[in-house]
């Protein structure tokens, strides 16, 4: 994808790059160690790669005596990434450096119809997009774009640009990623499932950090996961790995828009806990603050679930437990079938009701098997509401390495 860029370096000078950028902070001394070349050719290479802008010297190692040697790490301005991150419940367009920090980022939420989610969601078409990123790309200059990078709720072919399905968001399904962005753009577009953009980046940065056999799963108005396998995303053999969403929690349960009846996100999503506080709260009796905070109105606001169930409210809370059982169900069918350590939450859903996690992780060690639970954690996302953002970012990054 990015061959000009390291073209006039050298194999060797190439793999003291990649271990700079796989070790964040590494000494020189450290560098010899790991690449196993010669100092004097370390030295050299970190020399041209400091004078190019590559890499950048910060930080300085701790020491017990003697000189602190200086910590060497890939120049988080060398090149920028326009990250963007497709959901239901808005969009997010980003600029993010080499080592994943979001430089700036913008929201665009998705429009509402009387305060209420409207599906497939609307707020960016592929033509605004393009129009947003040709903006973005001519204020930095198009030489210090390394690419775009796009997590979408939706499945992706990664291998030929096309998202494939996306029922969620107005306009997305079908789109070739190559020929309506990445050619009129003039620089790299690489598009792959939201969650998965999530998994890769707490895998790098947030939750996870390191540990190579976990699932992230993003819980918002739909429900996804990204599925690390010994340090690298796995995909599936029609990249549609990791759609839990559609899972049967309930073989009786309702229909949902994939054809299946009672699938998972019927049941743990934003839309679907708000909804049934609406159509369970004029059957239930006796104290109710959330009757009382709605004044007459139908669906609560996730914030007002909230807000009731921190009162009390019995209904809220039964909806809240019901939500942490079914998620914590399906957490064990994933934990039985792959033994991850790790479980990382994120989402919408998670965001505004962060106890979820304690529970489901409780949940997930009753109803999984045992052997596959004895190392298991379950914690929430760390880069929260940016973390499919950054990790649509360093999808784009890893490639250039
Ligand atoms: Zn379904």
């Amino acid at each position: 994808m990015f061959d000009a860029i390291l073209s006039s370096y050298s194999g060797t000078q190439i793999s003291i790059l990649q271990q700079i950028y796989r070790n964040h902070k590494i000494t020189r001394a450290e560098l010899t160690k790991a690449t196993g070349f010669q100092l004097l050719t370390v030295t050299k290479t970190v020399s041209r790669l400091l004078a190019d802008g590559l890499i950048v010297e910060r930080d300085h190692q701790q020491s017990t005596g003697g000189r602190k040697a200086a910590l060497l790490s890939i120049n988080p301005d060398f090149r920028y990434t326009l990250a963007v991150d497709l959901g239901a419940t808005c969009a997010r367009i980003g600029v993010v450096g080499m080592d994943g920090s979001v430089l700036d980022f913008e929201i665009i939420p998705s429009k509402t119809r009387d305060g209420k989610m409207v599906l497939p969601a609307q707020h960016l078409s592929v033509q605004e997009l393009r129009e947003k990123l040709a903006a973005e790309i001519e204020k930095y200059g198009r030489e210090k774009i390394l690419g775009v990078g796009i997590g979408i709720s939706g499945v992706v072919h990664t291998s030929t640009g096309q998202i494939i399905f996306c029922p969620n968001i107005a306009g997305w399904n079908d789109v070739d990623v190559e020929k309506e962005l990445a050619e009129p753009l003039g620089v790299p577009v690489f598009a792959d499932t939201a969650a998965r953009c999530m998994a890769l980046a707490e895998y790098k940065l947030g939750a996870g950090k390191g540990v190579e056999n976990q699932v992230c799963i993003s819980i918002g108005a739909s429900v996804a996961a990204g599925i690390l396998i010994g340090g690298k995303i796995y995909r599936g053999a029609d990249e549609a790995a990791g759609e839990i969403g559609h899972t049967t929690v309930r073989t009786d349960g309702k229909r949902c828009t994939c054809g299946n009846n009672g699938c998972l996100e019927l049941y743990v999503t934003l839309p679907m806990l708000t909804g049934k506080a609406e159509e369970l709260l004029p059957g239930f009796g006796g104290f109710s603050p959330l009757r009382t905070a709605l004044q007459g109105r139908g669906r609560p606001t996730p914030e007002e679930l909230r807000a009731a169930a921190a009162k009390g409210d019995k209904l809220a809370l039964r909806i809240l437990s019901d939500c942490a059982e079914t998620i914590g169900t399906a957490v064990s069918y994933l934990t039985n079938i792959l033994n991850p350590t790790l479980i990382v939450l994120g989402g919408a859903t998670i965001e505004q009701f962060p106890e979820l996690v304690d529970d489901v992780a409780r949940i997930a060690a009753r109803r999984g098997f045992t052997v596959t639970q004895q190392h298991l954690a379950v914690r929430p996302y760390a880069l929260g509401t940016t973390s499919a953002m950054v990790g649509a970012a360093l999808q784009v990054i890893d490639s250039l390495f």
